[in-house]
């Protein structure tokens, strides 16, 4: 159930929290936003500014709606350049102390005008109206981000030589990783899985699924998480969509399933592997519109070195049961309420609030449309002829966001013109780069 306070109840929530708060010895509290090429900005204020803060916000500036990986800046109609402010305003229903930085607390946070309506601008904003577009119908999403990483010594180099999935790599990175199984769990957090991926010096930490604005903030939290644990064993982290140029790269595969009255939409319907008929057009909604929602949840060059063939990042525009090759996968699990949609094509790059409010926009817009699936890809859509890859580039990604209708309407005008110019940008900023440079130059950014 999604909640918007006023700015009295969240300075009551604040006031309440702050027992809690110097019990925990929290001295202060970090909260920020994803901007639009996938990096988080945050401010703090000291735990005695929090209601003040929770009421009223800190300044942000508007201009970082345009910044790039690299911190340069780019502009749209909609932009202001230096001037004008915005209130940046922590949610205190998700402020959690953070085990692997003693003093802090995290939340995260809204971003408004200064005369106290959302800014159109807000990416968590725009999560939050999809997920409410979904309430409205009755409906209820499940979502869970998984978060893969490459983790690396001071030298920037992958801290761990055993095999993907091996017990050796486990053992090498033992008490690291229950530091980070820890971490996360005193933080109230449920990990579902921790485990060496298959690139070099890569982890992966999967979580229970939860409502969809909550599962974004999950996945920043993990991520941040992931981070300080690893700073405290002076490790480096990594979520760029590729560490190692030819190697697997880090995804960020948003796992999805769809409910009506408690039940799971995705399993014991007539359709394919069970889908109910809401479930069904729902992702043929979404892959409908994938090729645009790329720009979305594959946001850099970088990406696209990362979304090829025989990479399990699912390059092909399909979908399959348990086909790790299709951008969609279906999971049907074990139980009912295990049942799933895995797009597996978005990577750690993206920003989850856009990603997710995306795909829910498309996913409603194919219920509304009552969208049949196209029939199922089985085997690796490598060796079909008629396999269609999706946009290979951030340029052909931007090109499908650009003609999406849909996705213009749901991000309303200022969001989408953001991120579109920030993806131009993009493009342009590595234009005529080798891959080794583009790959060098946003290893460490995200
Ligand atoms: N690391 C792969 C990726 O880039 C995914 C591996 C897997 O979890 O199947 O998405
Ligand atoms: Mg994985």
């Amino acid at each position: 159930m999604i909640v918007n306070r006023s700015g009295a109840e969240r300075a009551a929530q604040a006031r309440a929290a702050e027992a809690q708060l110097a019990d925990d010895g929290i001295e202060g509290v970090v909260f920020g936003w994803v901007d639009n090429a996938g990096l988080t900005r945050v401010k703090s204020v000291p735990v005695g500014q929090l209601a003040h803060t929770a009421e009223f916000g800190v300044g942000a500036v508007p201009c970082f709606d345009y910044a790039l990986v690299d911190d340069s800046f780019t502009s749209a109609a909609s932009s202001t350049g230096p001037v004008g402010d915005l209130r940046l305003v922590p949610d205190l229903d998700r402020l959690t102390p953070l085990a692997a930085q003693p003093g802090w607390a995290w939340a995260p946070a809204d971003r408004y005008t200064q005369a106290g309506s959302p800014h159109p601008g807000c990416q968590r904003g725009f999560a939050r109206r999809a997920a409410e577009a979904v309430e409205r119908r009755g409906l209820a999403v499940r979502a869970g981000i998984e978060i893969e990483w490459v983790v690396a010594d001071a030298a920037g180099d992958p801290a761990t030589t055993g095999p993907g999935f091996g017990m050796t790599r486990f053992i090498e990175r033992s008490d690291y990783l229950r530091d980070v199984l820890r971490a996360l769990t005193a933080q109230g957090l449920t990990v579902s899985q921790l485990h060496p991926e298959y690139a070099v010096g890569q982890f992966e930490v999967s979580v229970a699924a939860e409502e969809p604005v909550g599962a974004a903030d999950t996945a920043m939290l993990v991520r941040h998480t992931v981070r300080a644990v690893s700073a405290r064993h002076g490790l480096r982290v990594s979520y760029a969509p590729v560490f190692t140029e030819g190697a697997l790269g880090n995804g960020g595969h948003l796992h999805l399933s769809l409910w009506r009255a408690g039940r799971n939409l995705g399993h014991g319907g007539s359709g394919p592997h069970g889908l109910h008929p809401e479930a069904e057009y729902f992702l043929a909604g979404a892959l409908a519109e994938l090729p645009a929602l790329l720009a979305l949840g594959a946001p850099g060059v970088a990406s696209y070195l990362r979304l090829v063939p025989a990479h399990f990042a699912g390059a092909y525009r399909c979908w399959g049961h348990e086909n790790r090759e299709a951008a969609l996968r279906l999971v049907t699990g074990s139980a009912a309420g295990q049942a799933n949609a895995e797009f597996k094509c978005f990577d750690a790059a993206a920003n989850p609030y856009l990603a997710v409010g995306g795909v829910l926009a498309a996913g409603l817009a194919g219920i509304d449309a009552g969208l049949p699936l196209p029939p199922e890809t089985r085997g690796d859509p490598a060796a079909l002829a008629t396999a269609e890859r999706l946009p290979m580039s951030l340029s052909e990604a931007a090109d499908a966001f650009e003609k999406s209708a849909l996705l213009r309407q749901a991000l309303g005008r200022e969001l989408y013109e953001a991120v579109l110019a920030v993806r131009r940008a993009e493009a342009d900023l590595f234009a005529g780069c080798a891959d080794a440079e583009v790959i060098g130059a946003t290893r460490w950014q995200y």
